[in-house]
């Protein structure tokens, strides 16, 4: 339902995740959740049922350091509400974590597939077949998180905006968007991520609105890459929003 990610340098990436969930609380949503990378490299998912207020206090004895990390509002489509099924997803390496607008719509026999191929799922959710999908092609491939994420995203049928950790790279946010909007805000030497702008204007007034199709790399000390699922790269237009 609501998606936030931040990557910088030097603001730490939790109180801004939390504010910009609160934002778009408006929306209405069943669980709440965060992933954080920090110093150390450990790639750590906190989340629950109930509201960003529960996931605060969740969070309040956790390791909540880093300057990269993506949240989640849920709003269940497929499997109950509850902790387990709250994003971010893990994928089973725990070197990737996902989170996902929208519905999958062929995620029964990806999930099948998967299952026979010896992938453990902890949830019910759409979104977990995803993120096991793309780690699973990258593992099986040894293909960059890009590539594995253009192969998976072939075999998708659905509606999707997405926004993905790899904890072997802790300087990349990777973002894809098809029937369900994702907003990139440019800042100077970080990133913002929304399925709107209003985790992301005060901030900074610099933003792109994904098209269907797109695929966002957001990297430290790069500027925004915007491809497709052919690896065709595109140029985004940057717009500049009137902060009134
Ligand atoms: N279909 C996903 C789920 O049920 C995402 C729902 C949403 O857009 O919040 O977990």
């Amino acid at each position: 339902c609501g998606i936030v990610g931040y990557l910088g340098k030097n603001r730490d990436a939790y109180p801004i995740l939390i504010k910009g969930l609160k934002r778009l609380e408006y929306r209405g949503y069943d669980s709440a959740g965060v992933a954080l990378i920090n110093e150390d490299g450990d790639l750590s998912v906190y989340k629950t049922k109930g509201k960003v207020a529960d996931l605060e206090e969740f969070c309040a004895d956790k390791d909540i350091t880093g300057h990269i990390g993506i949240a989640h509002t849920r709003w269940a489509t497929h499997g109950e509400p509850s902790s387990v099924n709250a994003h971010p997803h893990y994928s089973q390496s725990k070197n990737l974590a996902i989170i996902h607008n929208g519905i999958i719509e062929n995620y029964a026999e990806i999930k099948h597939n998967l299952m026979e191929k010896g992938v453990e799922f902890q949830s019910e959710t759409d979104t977990e077949v995803l993120v096991q999908l793309i780690d699973y092609i990258q593992t099986k491939k040894n293909l960059s998180l890009l590539m594995a994420v253009q192969v998976a995203l072939h075999q998708v049928i659905g509606a999707y905006a997405i926004a993905l950790l790899d904890k072997r790279h802790p300087d990349t946010i990777i973002a894809a968007r098809k029937q369900s909007p994702l907003v990139v805000g440019i800042g100077d030497g970080e990133f913002f991520l929304g399925s709107d702008a209003s985790p992301i204007i005060e901030y900074t007034d610099k933003v792109v609105y994904l098209d269907d199709g797109n695929i966002a790399v957001m990297k430290l000390g790069e500027e925004l890459k915007v491809v497709n699922i052919l690896n065709e790269e595109l140029s985004p237009e940057v717009q500049t929003v009137d902060m009134n």
